[in-house]
């Protein structure tokens, strides 16, 4: 089966590339298993040097970068350079930080010396989605090489060019040959990576039902996973909540990169009190958005990044309405791929809306009596990815938070990563964490050495 790199804007086929066979996979592996053991020698002052020559390489081709972004999955310009930046940002933050991580800890016993040890864990599988192509893998391989391990990636086979495009930016930066691995394999063959005596762990971004999958695999050949998955994440908007500000970020939070965002604000929820006020002036600003050519600097809508991921939400809404939700904005399909930005109001409980992540720009909004009645239904989800609480009252809005089920709380501001806190979920959102200290010692051997 080839890679095709494929324009989601125009449908144009840019490139394709064969798959590799089975043989191209185990020497790919094997190269990579050998290249570690040196780096993880190198000691951390080179390591820090070499990825902090990868972020001045990030900010040099961002607008390079962009492009080549916004050509394979339709992202606007202006949100594919923040995303490279934020590459750059995440370079930075491990190159100077791991070290400090990774410091032994030394532990008091009866021992003369004893202490704790962080080391690597030699070759780390990373399996990552198409939605932020380079922010995605970054995020995973910054900290993962910063730990002395080598990275193989089997990106999503719609962004090929943006896989070779990161392999090369390592071996720009000077990265030893073959320490980061880009790998042109099918879904079928991730398996099988991850059998290989070669592969020591595997970090998937992705749905759950790659999640399950992957995690049953790992779980077979006994290697450690961290699974990064969906989410349907609560905005709860409570009485006393500055609506404006409140509408602002609901707007940016759900719609921003085509609303296909894991920590987009997928299910808004107003308390009856302000639940009109909120809804018109989230309806006003979500009307402003501008949809359009994904290359324009003026664009903040593109097309989604495929035609079946555009087809498969649009089944989603129009079963959503047949179960009774209201289309207050949007809800029909433009040309091709693209999809307006949408809003499905009075949403209940078993509406699809309801029930499932809706990767795309489309809102459900989901009224709740009160406060407790917004709290039940923020965790009335099989996800538990991130959440957000917009009130005046930041105390008591920051109690609500810790009853939330979710790997994240922001209290009014929107949910987004930064590579000094620790991301990923509970329930089906997965398990294991991303960046920050946490992050970087997840694929590590937690090492005891005593000493008489
Ligand atoms: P996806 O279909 O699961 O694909 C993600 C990656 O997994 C791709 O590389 C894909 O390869 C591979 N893959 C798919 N099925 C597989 C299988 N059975 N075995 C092995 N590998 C498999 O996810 P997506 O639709 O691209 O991305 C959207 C999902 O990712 C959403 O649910 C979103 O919420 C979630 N996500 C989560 C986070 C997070 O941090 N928690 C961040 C971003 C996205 P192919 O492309 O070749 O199929």
């Amino acid at each position: 089966m080839p890679y095709i790199s494929l324009n989601p804007a125009t449908n144009e086929t840019l490139k394709t590339y064969m798959s590799w066979d089975r043989r191209h996979l185990a020497e790919a592996l094997e190269q990579t298993y050998h290249a570690q053991p040196a780096w993880a020698r190198l000691g951390f002052p080179r390591r820090a040097e070499l990825m902090h020559r990868a972020a001045s390489l990030l900010h040099e081709r961002a607008a390079e970068y962009a492009i080549l972004i916004a050509a394979e999955m339709g992202k606007p310009v202006r949100e594919g350079r923040a995303e490279v930046e934020k590459c750059a940002l995440a370079c930075d933050y491990y190159a100077v930080h791991a070290e400090h991580f990774m410091q032994v800890e030394r532990v008091q016993t009866g021992a003369c010396k004893s202490y704790v040890s962080y080391e690597p864990l030699g070759v780390v599988l990373g399996v990552m989605p198409w939605n932020f192509p380079f922010f995605q893998v970054i995020r995973f391989a910054a900290p993962t090489l910063m730990a002395g391990n080598g990275c193989v990636l089997k990106h999503a086979s719609n962004v090929p060019q943006c896989a070779l495009a990161l392999e090369r930016l390592f071996q720009d930066a000077g990265f030893p040959p073959h320490l980061f691995s880009t790998l042109m394999i099918e879904p079928s063959e991730v398996g099988e990576a991850i059998a290989s005596q070669h592969v020591h762990a595997v970090t998937l971004t992705g749905s759950e039902r790659a999640g399950r999958e992957i995690a049953s695999h790992a779980g077979q050949h006994l290697k450690k996973c961290v699974m990064e998955l969906g989410g349907s994440d609560a905005f709860i908007v409570l009485k006393d909540a500055d609506l404006e500000l409140a509408a602002t970020f609901a707007v940016r939070s759900r719609f921003q990169n085509c609303g296909q965002s894991c920590i987009a604000a997928k299910r808004i929820i107003p308390v009856a009190d302000i639940a009109d006020e909120f809804g018109s002036l989230f309806i006003k600003k979500t009307k402003e958005l501008k949809m359009g050519d994904p290359l324009d600097e003026a664009t903040q809508i593109g097309p989604m990044a495929r035609l079946d991921l555009r087809e498969n939400l649009h089944q989603q809404v129009t079963d959503s309405i047949a179960q009774g939700a209201h289309a207050v904005l949007g809800c029909e399909p433009g040309e091709g791929a693209f999809y307006p930005p949408s809003i499905l109001d009075d949403v209940t409980p078993g509406m699809r809306a309801y029930h499932e992540e809706l990767f795309g720009p489309v809102a459900a909004v989901i009224r709740a009596a009160d406060e407790e009645d917004a709290i039940r239904i923020a965790n009335d989800t099989r996800f538990g990815l991130g959440s957000s609480i917009w009130s005046r009252d930041a105390d008591h809005a920051e109690e609500l938070a810790h009853r939330i089920q979710a790997g994240c709380s922001f209290i009014n501001g929107m949910v987004r990563s930064d590579p000094r806190l620790p991301f990923g979920g509970t329930k089906d959102s997965g398990f294991g964490r991303e960046l920050s200290y946490h992050g970087i010692r997840e694929f590590v051997n937690v090492k005891t050495v005593w000493v008489r």
